[in-house]
């Protein structure tokens, strides 16, 4: 099988190796949705030092970080590119807002859901749609979901191959990389966050608390996912 004989080949391959091969084999069907957090701003520099014509897209939820909108505009300044951004259907936006209010995702993990729903996973879909692959900045110690994930893998999910080039780096290989580099980061990271998503939905963590402690705090562990990465 296909899967099979390409993780083989990049398990410990070098992140530029993997991307490098993905790029060139699949061109524009290839492309990094990212989050504007330290990962995807690695591989965004590697890709783009690969081939400045690379597929990079992120997803303008509405709600997000004003320091993520200074990020994304510095990312397009160093490269001398506009990343593809994708928005939510303004209908069904305008719906929600009607049917729920601006935060009615805090009131019930539905309304949490159909909120991520709208303004997540739709626009996700569409970007995924044309594409053969889908570049992740997903690394194995970020979650314990994550452990086992491979370099190279199937989405059933989404019907694309999914590549994680970074699965095997630490936190600090990021952070290594992004000073040696010079590459844009999102300040927040400075201020406690380790990823950064929507504005009302993320917050800082405190030392020692678990990585994910900071999306939807109010909800328990087992709630917290939106379906991007849903196995
Ligand atoms: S993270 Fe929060 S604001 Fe963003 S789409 Fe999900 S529920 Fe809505």
């Amino acid at each position: 099988m296909e899967i099979k004989r390409l993780n083989e080949r990049f398990a410990k391959a070098e992140a530029t190796e993997v991307l490098e091969y993905f790029l060139k084999e699949y061109g524009k069907e290839a492309a990094l949705s990212s989050s504007l957090g330290a990962e995807d701003q690695v591989l965004t520099d590697m890709i783009f030092k690969i081939n400045k014509e690379s597929n990079i897209f992120t997803l303008d939820t509405g709600r997000l970080h004003p320091e993520t909108y200074d990020v994304m505009d510095a990312t397009n300044l160093k490269y001398g590119v506009k990343l593809n951004v994708f928005f939510p259907d303004k209908t069904k936006v305008e719906e929600l807002y009607q049917t729920q209010g601006i935060n009615g995702h805090f009131e019930s993990i539905e309304n949490r859901k159909r909120c991520c729903n709208i303004r997540k996973i739709e626009p996700l879909k569409r970007a995924l749609k044309p594409l053969k692959v889908w570049i992740t900045g997903l690394r194995a110690s970020q979650s314990i979901t994550r452990v086992d994930m491979p370099v190279v893998e199937w989405d059933e999910n989404f019907q694309v191959i999914k590549v994680n080039p970074l699965i095997n780096w630490s936190e600090e290989d990021v952070w290594d990389y992004i000073k040696k580099n010079s590459v844009p980061y999102n300040k927040l990271h400075d201020k406690g966050f380790p990823s950064i998503g929507c504005a009302p939905c993320t917050r800082a963590i405190k030392e020692g608390e678990d990585i994910r402690a900071g999306r939807w705090w109010w909800e328990n562990p087992e709630h917290k996912e939106c379906g991007l990465h849903a196995k």
